[in-house]
């Protein structure tokens, strides 16, 4: 009996980001929302007779973009905090916004973001909420199929943080526990510590934190935090800390395989050295460093010294898009920029935005390519429209000649979410009653945020 979650996508080219087989010609077997088989042969296999078949020719089939920073909560604030440097953003725009939220509006900025982000690619992220109504940020993303690691915003430091979002230091451990003690593990949704930076951040919370890391086994929740983003920020903590942040994130517990540090636009080659030895990982956001006038992060280097690097667009309000395939491309010509045009190849780039995330999260056994025994979270590329032809090489076309409207459909552990690039019924998305919903709360939400 066929499942829902068993599918022959037939007659595609593969790309696979496996290095022993990277491109292959023909099809994909999913049994039970897990990759079966791949390649030539796969029509031969007597599992393909009994499962429904998608035609894929002409199209290239890839593993699912995995994006290791985003903002759920702030996608309500596309467009409502340009052209301003990261701390003025933060202070006058994103963190009144963030403080007027409520449940209905978190839910609504949630689903809002997770239709951007299956209907161009992306099949997981980690993401950073804020500081309250995280459940309903859960409930939200948990109906759509999409796989997450989610994580309450932490914020405790009193000369940063505004009266109406800072926390007790001991309060927010305890509300963090619990949600992760309720989402961790639940469905495709796992927790992630998210202290938001240094600068919000009090020792005391950090600490706390890395210890309940430290605690678990290494399928417990991971850290995710931003580092190094922007000059006035890292003056901020030498001021405090006599350090650069990843020393001083490190002296506090913020180190290792399971803590994401997102931006690192500026950091040295001792702090690199540094987390290529401890295994921490770091998210490139290309766009928002970009638009923050942050600067470019020294991918080529980070990579030289062997620190593992994902991709991630942030937020609405600092990109403004969260299409996977617009910081693919932004990855590999901003390094070709700096180092020339040999610097950072196709293939090199798409590993990033797959299984570099993959490894971030530590999933990379689960995810991030596609491989026999891999759960099937699947992207198919290839709407036939003329700036797609011809295809002379599939990996050329994904990195450098592709965006999020190419994407024809989108498998999250085999569960088709997006058909003929629309959102299926799966999803609990329908894009009209976001519309109406966006429309709605907008006015009140601006009018509570002081923004208008
Ligand atoms: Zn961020």
């Amino acid at each position: 009996m066929a499942q829902a979650n068993s599918w022959l996508l037939r007659g595609g080219t593969l790309v696979t980001v496996d290095r022993s087989q990277p491109v292959l010609i023909g099809d994909l077997l999913i049994v039970d929302g897990v990759i079966a088989a791949l390649g030539p042969a796969v029509s031969s296999d007597p599992r393909s007779a009994s499962v429904p078949v998608i035609d894929v020719s002409g199209c290239v089939v890839m593993p699912g973009l995995v994006q290791a920073h985003i903002h759920l909560c702030q996608t309500l604030g596309r467009g409502l905090a340009d052209d301003l440097p990261l701390l003025r953003w933060l202070s006058e725009r994103v963190l009144p916004y963030e403080a007027a939220l409520d449940e209905r509006n978190i839910q609504l900025a949630a689903q809002i973001g997770v239709a951007e982000l299956l209907l161009s690619g992306t099949t997981t992220l980690l993401d950073m909420g804020t500081v309250r109504h995280h459940d309903a940020l859960c409930e939200a993303v948990a109906v759509t199929g999409i796989r997450a690691t989610l994580g309450k915003a932490m914020m405790d430091y009193p000369d940063t943080v505004p009266l109406s979002l800072r926390e007790d230091s001991q309060a927010s451990l305890r509300e963090a526990d619990a949600l992760c003690a309720r989402w961790h593990g639940r469905g495709r949704l796992r927790y992630g510590y998210a202290p938001r930076f240094l600068v919000s951040c009090s020792d005391e919370l950090l600490r706390g934190v890395a210890e309940r890391c430290q605690q678990h086994s290494t399928d417990g929740p991971g850290i995710h935090t931003h580092a190094s983003e922007q000059l006035d920020e890292i003056e901020l903590v030498q001021k405090r800390t006599g350090k650069d942040n990843v020393e001083a994130l490190k002296a506090l517990g913020i180190a290792g395989p399971r803590t994401v540090l997102a931006h690192c636009v500026h950091v040295s080659d001792h702090e690199m050295r540094v987390m290529a030895q401890d295994g921490t990982h770091v998210t490139h956001c290309p766009s928002s460093n970009l638009k923050l006038g942050s600067g470019i992060a020294k991918i080529v280097q980070l990579l030289a010294a062997q620190v593992n690097v994902a991709l991630g667009a942030d937020g609405a309000p600092c990109n403004n898009r969260l299409d996977g395939f617009a910081e693919l491309r932004l990855l590999s010509l901003l390094q070709k920029g700096l180092h020339g045009p040999e610097a950072l190849p196709a293939a090199q780039a798409l590993e990033i935005a797959t299984l570099g995330g993959a490894k971030a999260l530590g999933q990379a056994a689960q995810i991030g390519s596609l491989q026999v025994g891999k759960r099937a979270d699947v992207v198919v590329v290839g709407q036939g429209s003329p700036g797609q032809l011809p295809v002379h090489d599939p990996v050329s076309l994904l990195v450098y000649g592709s965006q999020g409207s190419d994407v024809r459909h989108v498998f999250v552990e085999g569960e088709l979410l997006v058909e003929h690039g629309q959102l299926t019924a799966r999803t609990g998305l329908d894009v009209e009653r976001l519309r109406a919903h966006s429309a709605e709360q907008m006015p009140v939400l601006l009018r509570r945020a002081g923004l208008r």
